[in-house]
């Protein structure tokens, strides 16, 4: 009797099992989001891009601990990891690079959910010539005996550089391949310092050919693309109804700039919530109006992603 008994519990026991494993997600445990990972980009030897009165790494900071601060209050279960809380390079390290493999080391260790970097964004001034007018010289013409000098009318020009125009946010998510056609390629001339590659051999972009880099490609393009896709959307979406300069949407890159948003195991984006190269922007980015309404927004995507976790309403197959 026993022995049935025994046999019984363990039947029932799998057929339990089996409903977690199976297709029914009813079972399921639900998806939320524990512990999110606030990722303040530059710090200490690394100021990020400058403004003119401010820099990157600052105003990226200032922003992190208030956006951390607000989920703190409205979702108090949720743990918040901070990369950085000072002006330094995270955990201290003494190269970008070493800074960077901390922070997904750190994002990953503490089980982070979800990974939100912080930046902001700059572009190069734009050059410009103006002709203005002759001015006579002489040149040297013929050769041997025949060398004589000629007077010639040399062009003048004067060049100059203004601060460029850009404006506006851009989230970023990795890109699941160069040639995915959603790719949104960016103008190269366009950006400076900020995204653009670390200058060193330290952080090895993903070799697809490599077993171990692939099948950590195919667990983020199953598991976090669409969750990236889904929450820098809502985002994007956020600072343009706040009036903020629209440049195109959520942005896919696979540089070393972004290369910490595939080195988490976990869904992530990188948040440029303005131009420091701008004056306008610069002021606004630093001013309490401006932070308040940037982690506004921030808090407004993270409720809403949470809530479509919650409720499964985010399809993760891209
Ligand atoms: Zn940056």
């Amino acid at each position: 009797m026993k022995r049935i008994l025994l046999v019984l519990t363990a039947f029932s026991f799998s057929v339990f099992l089996l409903s977690f494993t199976g297709k029914n997600t009813a079972y399921l445990p639900k998806a939320t989001i524990k512990t999110l990972v606030i990722d303040p980009g530059h710090g200490g030897i690394d100021p990020g891009a400058r403004g003119s009165f401010s820099n990157e790494a600052d105003v990226s900071l200032a922003v992190s601990l208030k956006f951390g601060k607000a989920i703190e209050k409205e979702f108090p279960d949720v743990k918040i990891v901070y990369t950085r809380t000072t002006d330094i390079m995270p955990g201290n390290k003494r190269t970008k690079d070493e800074g960077l493999r901390y922070r997904a080391d750190l994002a990953n260790s503490s089980g982070g959910d979800l990974f939100i970097a912080i930046h902001c964004n700059s572009a190069a001034p734009v050059r410009h010539k103006e002709f203005t007018g002759y001015k006579t010289g002489t040149v040297n013409v013929g050769k041997g005996k025949k060398k004589r000098k000629v007077a010639k009318k040399i062009p003048q020009y004067r060049h100059w550089t203004s601060p460029s125009a850009a404006t506006g946010t851009e989230t970023y998510i990795w890109a699941l391949s160069k040639n995915d056609a959603k790719v949104n390629s960016v103008n190269q001339t366009e950006y400076f310092g900020e995204i653009d590659s670390t200058g060193s051999t330290a952080l090895e972009l993903p070799d697809p050919s490599d077993p171990a880099e692939k099948a950590r490609m195919l667990i983020y393009a199953q598991q976090y693309f669409r969750k990236s896709l889904n929450l820098a959307e809502m985002v994007e979406k956020g600072f343009q109804a706040q009036g903020r300069v629209y440049r195109g949407g959520v942005k896919q890159r696979n540089d070393k700039g972004i290369w910490v948003l595939q080195a988490t195991g976990m869904p992530s984006i990188l948040v440029e919530i303005g131009f420091i190269s701008n004056k306008e922007e610069e002021d606004y980015i630093n001013s309490d109006k401006g932070q308040e309404e940037i982690v506004e927004n921030l808090v407004n995507a993270f409720r809403s992603y949470k809530h479509k976790l919650e409720s499964k309403t985010i399809n993760t197959t891209p």
